[in-house]
């Protein structure tokens, strides 16, 4: 394996342009902290525009030879890529706890989760493949064929530093186009990790590109007349900015951005089954994914005994650092974003909801950035904590008379990424997939998250944009379609 400073304390991040890795030479910088003792353990040196026009003048000179290779030789790195990953997982993990704080258990899956992009983009050869119809008009046999357009960006969030450049990164390139990932500069080091596992994996230089920085990296990319097309995940101000900004420069955008799912619970529901559900939806990753659902909607019938289980449950929840094989649920991110959960818990008090679980109450460790679980009962929809995205440990209930009520709650929100229903009832699943306005629903699962063969996309405020991530939704993104039209009047 190359050269890897992910493992040395205090080392810089790395720009990885063409080929090589060098040093981003912009003036800014952001801590990576470790969030489970509060420690910083490296620096993201961000990148200057200069970083940025050479990283895409060589994706740019890389795209004219890639293009032209044989499609089963583009996906022979990402199978060389998968392995890696797989062999790596375990190691890259830690990483992943070390700079974000999620449990090891739970980096483990998001690993696993990307890797299953890397598998689905292996079948580009298939995938690819458009229409051909002979004889579709008199001596005219008609065929329609995907082409890769150029550069790609990929601008991704703090939260899933494995599992998000994923889902763009192997489709971008599989289907012939090159790419630059511009990771989140809090949680870099796990991107870095991919990266040297792609240098290993033997894709030509120029074809991928990581470039770290921050806002200034992003809008460089953003307007630069060489990207055809950019990817965006995270929050709903930035994607709006990113698919504004991308949209007026001229380039296709996808721009997923946050979240406020709920989950129902029907009267007709296995409640000790919700409970278990609700509890590992809004809790894992301390609340910190899009596809978290922090509000339950609950039926007035149940309420009162599923309100009372969730905080009886929550007493065995376990608060501790990621590497800890007992720990439930890891740290917040930052110092600063537990205080803006704390004043989120604050204000819930203050607007009348009931506290029913306290996680300021609880003993957790001193040091990083722990916060445990809090429940609320009877929150207004609303109500601050009812309406906007905490993205924290902290999950309300709502208490409703009847599933339409219930359908209402859900479909006022601002934000439509996931939604999903407890039920025993066909009729109300049914219901519930023709009504409810969010991207991934589940039926009887907590946390409604597509397999990669299928697109992952929100809808209102959690979503910009029309072609999603992963899956086939990919292949349109990253290829223009054209109607080859042939006539051998000869023949
Ligand atoms: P963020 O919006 O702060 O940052 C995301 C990316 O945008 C980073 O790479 C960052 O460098 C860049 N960025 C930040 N401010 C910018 C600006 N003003 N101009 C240009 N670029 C900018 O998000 P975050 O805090 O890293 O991640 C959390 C958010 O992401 C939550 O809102 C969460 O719901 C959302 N999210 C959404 C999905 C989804 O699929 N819908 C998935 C994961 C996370």
């Amino acid at each position: 394996m190359a050269q890897t400073n992910v493992d040395t304390e205090l080392d810089n991040v790395n720009n990885y342009i063409g080929g090589d890795w060098t040093e981003a030479s912009g003036s800014g910088s952001e801590a990576i902290v470790d969030s489970a003792v509060g420690e910083t353990i490296a620096r993201t040196t961000f990148s200057s525009e200069d970083d940025v026009n050479r990283a895409v003048d060589v994706a740019a000179e890389a795209f004219e030879d890639w293009r032209q290779r044989p499609v089963e030789e583009r996906i022979q790195p990402l199978f060389r890529l998968k392995t890696l990953l797989e062999e790596h997982q375990e190691e890259m993990a830690e990483v992943l706890v070390k700079e974000h704080g999620k449990t090891k258990k739970e980096a483990m899956g998001e690993i696993r989760r990307g890797i299953e992009n890397v598998e689905v983009a292996c079948g580009i050869p298939t995938m690819m493949q458009a229409g051909h119809l002979p004889n579709a008009a008199p001596d005219i046999d008609e065929t329609a064929v995907r082409k890769p357009l150029g550069v790609f960006t990929a601008i991704t969030p703090f939260n899933f530093p494995a599992m998000i450049p994923l889902w763009f990164l192997p489709y971008a390139v599989a289907t012939g186009n090159s790419f630059i990932l511009k990771p989140s500069e809090t949680t870099p080091l796990t991107a870095q990790y991919i990266f040297e596992l792609i240098e290993e994996a033997g894709f030509p230089g120029g074809v991928v590109q990581l470039v770290n920085g921050g806002k200034d990296t992003v809008n460089t990319l953003l307007e630069h007349d060489d990207v055809e097309g950019a990817s965006f995940v995270g929050s709903t101000p930035v994607a709006k900015h990113v698919y504004e900004t991308a949209a007026a420069n001229g380039k296709r955008v996808q721009a997923q951005g946050g979240a406020k799912n709920h989950i129902i619970v029907s009267e007709s529901s296995d409640i000790e089954f919700a409970v278990d559900q609700t509890i590992s939806s809004a809790y894992a990753n301390s609340g910190q994914r899009c596809l978290a659902n922090p509000s339950a909607v609950v039926h007035d019938d149940v309420y009162d005994e599923f309100a009372d289980r969730l905080a009886e449950a929550l007493e065995d929840y376990t608060v501790a650092g990621g590497l800890d094989d007992d720990a439930d649920m890891g740290p917040l991110i930052s110092e600063e974003h537990r205080e803006n959960v704390l004043e989120y818990i604050e204000t819930g008090e203050e607007e009348g909801a009931e506290l029913l679980y306290d996680g300021r109450d609880v003993d957790v460790p001193d040091d990083g950035y722990f916060l445990a679980p809090t429940l609320f009962g009877d929150v207004d929809p609303e109500m601050t904590i009812g309406k906007e995205e905490i993205f924290g440990p902290v999950l309300s209930l709502i208490r409703v008379a009847d599933f339409e009520e219930a359908i209402e709650t859900v479909n006022q929100s601002q934000f439509g990424n996931a939604a999903s229903l407890f039920t025993e009832r066909g009729a109300e699943a049914k219901q519930f997939r023709h009504e409810v306005e969010a991207g991934n629903l589940g039926v009887n699962t907590g946390t409604a998250a597509p397999m990669a063969f299928f697109h992952f996309g929100g809808w209102k405020d959690s979503f910009f944009g029309d072609l999603h991530a992963q899956g086939e939704d990919m292949i349109h993104f990253y290829t223009d379609e054209a109607v080859y039209i042939e006539r051998w009047p000869d023949a």
